[in-house]
């Protein structure tokens, strides 16, 4: 189960909201040992890449997420020297429900070559997933609903989420 404080993941809401019509992304840092995890925003850089390498990255920002590795990794050496620990990550969905997709399960095997079956690389990780409806240039932006998916052993399954 997912135990995020109430004020990150209204940051998330936000974020979403205003990176709509891209999927946003970041990671959550658990505090040790509350158990409570932070929101850390990151940069969703699938749109430039999609743009230079089309091919590699077929998908837009519309419908993927790539978390920028820079980021990424000074967020993680932060929890490490706080000794707190990387929880998962969060991202939104546009225009759909906040359900695992088969990209997003994909994502969760960094070769990309898993048999059916295998343990994800990090079988810890925790996915939160919001769904974001709206007009591109409207304001009636919303966030319909938000899942929190977890490897349960032999598959990713929906988990609780516990907003403190
Ligand atoms: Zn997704």
């Amino acid at each position: 189960m997912l135990r995020i404080a109430h004020r990150d993941f209204e940051r998330i809401c936000a974020q979403a909201l205003a990176e709509y019509p891209h999927e946003c992304c970041g990671l959550l840092v658990e505090e040790v040992p509350s158990g409570v995890s932070a929101a850390h925003a990151c940069t969703n850089v699938q749109q430039p890449r999609h743009e230079e390498d089309p091919e590699c990255y077929p998908r837009d920002a519309s419908t993927a997420y790539l978390i920028d590795a820079g980021e990424q990794l000074r967020i993680v050496e932060e929890a490490e020297k706080a000794g707190s620990r990387i929880a998962g990550c969060y991202h939104s969905h546009i225009d759909c429900p906040a359900y695992f997709s088969d990209e997003d399960e994909r994502r969760t095997w960094i070769f990309n070559c898993r048999e059916a079956g295998d343990a994800p690389d990090d079988p810890d990780a925790m996915y939160l997933v919001l769904s974001v409806y709206g007009e591109e240039t409207g304001s009636q932006r919303k966030v319909q609903g938000y899942k929190c998916f977890a490897w349960d052993g032999r598959r990713y399954a929906e988990t609780g989420i516990e907003i403190v």
